[in-house]
């Protein structure tokens, strides 16, 4: 994910292009790009680094030229280098190109590129683009756009200019946002809201499968086929706040809302449409997958819980043994690790403390260390062995949700990928992998189950979360978030562990999370409830919806979910589990972006 920004009209382009991507660096800042076209061409610079580093050296840039296009990265292909940095441009300087998203067929169109006399300079997979506008390219980048746009695939969103016609810009979106924002002094595109409201009121939104030709005063929209596509500007009343928060009242809500887009992300280009894993595209060799005899997976906090999951998925699918600690423990003890083990290391930022020292106690005893990590270019994606990123975009809210969920996705697919090395191939899982982002889609449209239930949450002293199987790992997720932004208690047990110890606490009224998404337990979980129940507790189901009728009976607030094959439901059921916690923190106006004692990047002991 990462913000792109463009302008033509009768002003000066660089003070919006710079200011428009100030407003969207929350988007990504491993480099910041800009690139002018006037009657003697196009000039651009780019740098590794945040926004600032571009500052100085925008200077040689012709500061008169009205047409332009920016950029700042969160990288997703190649390290962020001042050459993987965009704007990209084909052989020649003749075109130039700004890009947001992940075309999946890059390396195909890349090959087909350079044996056709194409140079390629970087890393990324966004080069493809200007050079297939060089390919296509007959005196009209209208049609250059429209052809090279045919050739993709993948999620994305781009921006071109071309030396031959210095006043025109032409985006092309495909499932990555951008909007183009109309007014007097020129015509501004973006790709939210947050670069545009102060310098207009007005906005086009281009939708999926669309193109346009800007220029400083018109707008001529078209479909993919050149069907021309007449729309309405709307208008924006959001303030710059609200707009970053794509008008959401808090990140969270944001964050929760792009999962089905961070899923289908994490997967692009990694799951084939045949069910198989592309291995370098998820870190791996066929050597490393051969060379796994077991695993132990290193993590704190969500990331722990996500680790969880993939080992019980690892044991599972692909038969590997895995154990998983929290890091801050296992670099303290000493550790008795059978030969052949493999560490996964996972951390949204890279920079968690505990994590490095786990890694760097695993690899000072000569074990290889596999990352998960959202940002490129971190201590851990830098120090381990091999590294996939998540490709979830900047998490702004302290309350980890899409980086998570997208984690899981992840060492869904690695593990997906040792079971087909070990000839436990699953074209069923794959599948369902799929399935998720069109399911979690549809639930967050009209997310059911959720009214009235904030309110009771909020008043009690502590609310319990129960479940079997994987379902008790989603329950530790659940809780995790409930009690992090209500600073209510919360715990979480396997439900057939309660009758141990913990059931001495329900008693009238006590709310419990009952977590059920695996059909070949629901019978076992049903008799826990109603040891829950016999005590008075008040049970609030977090159930796949084929199982809701079948527990009716037995909860006193349903909340359901599609559902989909038991492998990939945790991934699912953590949306509810997410809003649950979210709306109760709201309900009791907690600062839920920022809960009080704690910090998004822990690089503390
Ligand atoms: N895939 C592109 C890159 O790595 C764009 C990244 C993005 O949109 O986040 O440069």
């Amino acid at each position: 994910m990462c913000g792109i920004v463009g302008y033509v009209g009768r002003d000066a382009a660089l003070p919006f292009l710079l200011e428009g991507l100030s407003a969207l660096e929350y988007r990504g800042y491993d480099s910041a790009g800009v690139a002018v076209v006037d009657a003697d061409g196009i000039a651009h610079v780019k740098q590794a680094g945040r926004l600032e580093s571009l500052i100085g050296v925008v200077e040689s840039l012709p500061g008169a030229a009205q047409c332009g296009i920016g950029h700042t990265r969160w990288a997703t292909h190649g390290p962020p280098t001042d050459v993987n940095a965009h704007p990209h441009t084909d052989c020649h300087g003749r075109v130039a190109a700004v890009h947001n998203g992940i075309i999946e067929n890059y390396q195909v169109l890349k090959r087909m590129l350079q044996d056709a006399g194409h140079q390629f300079v970087s890393d990324t997979d966004s080069e493809v683009i200007p050079h297939l506008l060089e390919h296509h390219y007959r005196g009209n980048l209208w049609d250059a756009v429209a052809a090279t746009a045919r050739d993709l695939e993948g999620a994305y969103a781009f921006l071109a200019v071309a030396a031959d016609d210095p006043m025109t810009l032409v985006a092309v979106r495909e499932a990555s946002p951008l909007v183009i924002g109309l007014a007097e002094r020129g015509t501004y595109v973006a790709s939210d809201l947050t670069a545009l409201v102060p310098y207009t009121r007005r906005a086009l939104v281009l939708d999926n499968g669309e193109m346009a030709v800007i220029r400083a005063d018109s707008v001529e929209l078209r479909d993919m086929a050149g069907a021309a596509v007449v729309r309405e500007p709307f208008p924006i009343d959001w303030d710059r706040e609200q707009a970053s928060r794509g008008g959401h009242p808090h990140f969270m809500l944001k964050e929760i809302k792009e999962q089905p887009d961070v899923w289908r992300a994490t997967m692009a280009g990694r799951l084939g449409a045949d069910g198989h894993v592309v291995r370098d595209q998820v870190g791996l060799t066929p050597e490393d997958l051969a060379a796994v005899e077991h695993v132990r997976v290193v993590a704190a906090g969500s990331a722990y819980h996500a680790g969880l999951m993939a080992a019980q998925l690892l044991e599972r699918v692909a038969g590997i043994p895995a154990t998983v600690e929290v890091a801050s423990e296992f670099r303290y003890r000493e550790a008795a690790i059978p030969a052949g083990t493999i560490v996964w290391a996972i951390s949204q930022s890279g920079e968690t403390l505990d994590t490095l020292a786990a890694v760097d106690l695993s690899q000072r005893r000569g074990l290889p260390v596999w990352a998960v990590t959202n940002v490129v270019g971190s201590t851990l994606a830098r120090q381990a062995d091999r590294v996939a990123l998540n490709r979830a975009g900047p998490e702004v809210s302290v309350c980890s949700t899409k980086v998570y969920t997208s984690q899981i996705v992840l060492l869904t697919l690695w593990t997906l990928a040792l079971a087909e090395a070990r000839g436990r191939a699953r074209p069923d899982l794959a599948a369902a992998l799929q399935a998720l982002p069109p399911a979690g889609a549809a639930w967050l449209a009209a997310p059911t189950g959720l009214d009235g239930i904030a309110g009771r949450l909020a008043q009690a002293p502590s609310v319990f979360y129960v479940g079997r199987g994987q379902d008790y790992l989603s329950a530790l997720e659940g809780q995790l978030k409930f009690k992090e932004i209500t600073y209510i208690h919360a715990e979480a047990y396997p439900a057939g562990e309660l009758k141990h110890g913990t059931l001495a606490l329900i008693e009238q009224d006590v709310p419990v999370v009952a977590v059920v998404s695996n059909p070949a337990l629901v019978a076992k979980t049903r008799s826990n409830i109603m040891e829950v129940r016999a005590r008075g507790g008040y049970v609030v189901g977090i159930v796949a919806d084929e199982l809701a009728d079948g527990l009716a009976d037995v909860l006193d607030h349903v909340i359901a979910v599609p559902t989909l094959a038991p492998d990939v439901m945790p991934i699912l059921m953590a949306l509810p589990m997410q809003l649950l916690a979210y709306e109760t923190a709201k309900h009791l106006g907690v600062d839920i972006d920022k809960p009080r004692n704690l910090a998004k990047s822990v690089t503390v002991e």
